[in-house]
This record gives C-alpha cells, sequence and structure tokens, in this order.
C-alpha cells in the first residue's frame, strides 16, 4: 500500500473520528465489518492526478459565498481529502448494509475549531471542585494552532488568573525573551499549561487535578500535532511523560510523546528565583532549536 503523507494520514485520522463520534451520537453503537474478500478487493488508494481535476459543478446554491457553512477555501483545502465526486468508484457490497453518508462531503474541521469546542468544554468544567470554586476564570491554551513547538507549562498564576492567558505575568515575560531569543515569536509557538485553573496561592497541582485534566491538554496536543513540546518545568514533564524523575534528570535530552519530540527545561518562575540555572534552559534551548533546524545567531 502506498504511504501516505503524514498531513493526509492524520487529516484522515480526525475525519474518521469524527465520523465515528457522529455516528455515536446519533445512537449506533454497531458498525458491520466487512468480509475479508470485500477489503482485500477494493480498489488501491488512488495517486493525486497529475493534471488537476476540474471541480464538479456545484449548484448555484452551494456556489461559494451563497449558501450558509460554505467558506473560502484555506491553505489547508489543499490537503484535504477527496470528496466522494473525486474517489474512484468502489465495488458493490451487497452483503453489507452500507453506512449511509451525508450527501454534502463531510468538512475537515480545522484545528482552530476543534481548539475551540475543547476551549468551550474546559470553560464549564468543574472537576476539581476547589479550582472550579476559586477560579477568575478558565485559562485555556495561546498561539498558533498550527506550531511546530507547543510549551507545556504547569498552571495559570494571579496574572493568567485574571487575564484569561497563560503566560501573562513576570514568568510569561522570560518566557517571552526565551521565545524570542531562539528567534521566534509568540505567535509562531503554542503555549498551554496542564491545569486550565489557578490553584489557590499557587500552590503545586494535586495528583487528582492533574488527572482531572489531562484529557484537555492531551486533546489540545493531538489536535496541534506539533513536532516539538518543551516541558517548562516538573509538573509539566512529569504529567506529559508519566514520570516521577525531576527536570535535572529529565533535562538536556530528547523525549518521546507519542511520537512528538520532547524537550524538558526548567520553568521560568523557576528561573527567576534561581537565576544560576537560565544558563541551563538556554542549553535546553539551543539544542532544540538545532533539531527544529532554526540556526541561532553567533552559532
Ligand atoms: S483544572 Fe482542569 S479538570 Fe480541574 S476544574 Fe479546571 S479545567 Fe476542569
Amino acid at each position: 500500500m502506498p504511504e501516505l503523507p503524514q498531513d493526509l494520514g492524520n487529516r484522515i485520522h480526525i475525519t474518521i473520528r469524527q465520523r465515528l463520534e457522529s455516528l455515536r451520537r446519533a445512537g449506533v453503537r454497531q458498525i458491520p465489518k466487512l468480509p475479508v474478500s470485500t477489503i482485500a478487493n477494493a480498489p488501491a488508494i488512488a495517486k493525486p492526478p497529475s493534471e488537476p481535476v476540474a471541480p464538479s459543478p456545484l449548484p448555484a446554491s452551494r456556489k461559494a459565498g451563497s449558501a450558509v457553512g460554505v467558506t473560502a477555501p484555506t491553505p489547508a483545502d489543499a490537503t484535504r481529502v477527496p470528496t466522494t465526486a473525486a474517489r474512484p468508484a468502489a465495488p458493490a457490497v451487497s452483503a453489507v448494509p452500507a453506512i449511509e453518508m451525508p450527501a454534502e462531503p463531510v468538512a475537515l474541521e480545522s484545528p482552530l475549531v476543534a481548539l475551540d469546542r475543547v476551549r468551550r468544554e474546559v470553560v464549564h468544567c468543574t472537576l476539581c471542585h476547589e479550582l472550579a470554586t476559586t477560579r477568575t476564570q478558565t485559562v485555556f491554551g495561546t498561539g498558533n494552532p498550527h506550531a511546530r513547538l507547543c510549551f507545556l507549562g504547569e498552571a495559570p498564576g494571579a496574572d493568567e488568573d485574571r487575564q484569561g492567558e497563560p503566560f501573562v505575568g513576570a514568568a510569561g515575560q522570560l518566557l517571552n525573551k526565551i521565545i524570542e531569543a531562539c528567534t521566534l515569536k509568540r505567535e509562531d509557538v503554542y503555549i498551554l499549561n496542564v491545569l486550565k485553573c489557578r490553584p489557590p496561592q499557587n500552590r503545586t497541582p494535586l495528583p487528582e487535578e492533574t488527572a482531572n485534566c489531562r484529557a484537555y491538554f492531551e486533546r489540545q496536543l493531538e489536535i496541534i500535532r506539533p513536532e516539538f513540546i518543551c516541558c517548562l518545568g516538573a509538573v509539566a514533564c512529569q504529567a506529559l511523560l508519566r514520570t516521577t524523575q525531576s527536570v535535572g534528570r529529565l533535562r538536556g535530552r530528547f523525549h518521546d510523546y507519542r511520537g512528538i519530540r520532547v524537550m524538558v527545561t526548567y520553568h521560568p518562575a523557576y528561573l527567576l528565583r534561581s537565576p544560576e540555572k537560565k544558563r541551563d534552559t538556554w542549553e535546553d534551548m539551543k539544542m532544540l532549536m538545532h533539531e527544529m533546524g532554526i540556526p541561532l545567531p553567533g552559532r
């Protein structure tokens, strides 16, 4: 079977998952399994045509800008799964009841939309009673939903709780300097925390709070699918990598999280208290930028 480009593979994965979720919401609990002979006779995945395929004519009501739900094409359209109109005809399967597909092509959910869907769930989350009753607001995450690099921190502090954005206080200012020293901008990366709610008095998150919030940060990372994650501090690296090892033991080398390269370094708030550790963090960032293929001045 020809190998699919990773981006196309990810999009197919998301589409199938969305389709299954919508079937589940519609009450479908079982999908009949295709006989092996049907799968074996299925046509191979068509290679992209060398010539552009003329789009199938749309009814006047579906032409761009004239129908509800029809949006202007985005760069992501170029990598979308072909619609049913572009697929080769599949052999008829009489023994197995076919799943009825919608007449309209299923629009792929962009990372921005998918993230917003999770964000709206987080806003109403009360899994951690203490945090939910003391927070000003939830702090979801910010940045580029197509980022190659995500920074994962611990939890919102007082400034973040007030403004609803991660890393906006003194530690956030230092993180901005680190990002700029890497010749990047804050808008190039995505920044999120393990916890979406501020622990009272900025105490360390409890294990059950981390467990409660795990599904949210894992879904954020699943949607963004960055190539690299930089864990800031012990709470972040221990939650992501499911380890009890310290930052000192984990930093300075790459780890793996579901195929994503993970660098561990000190939390900016810790660097403010222990400035002598800034040199170590800079070494970690240089290693990360080298792996990302981003040249740094003077290297
Ligand atoms: S910290 Fe996470 S799991 Fe806990 S209440 Fe806030 S959003 Fe929900």
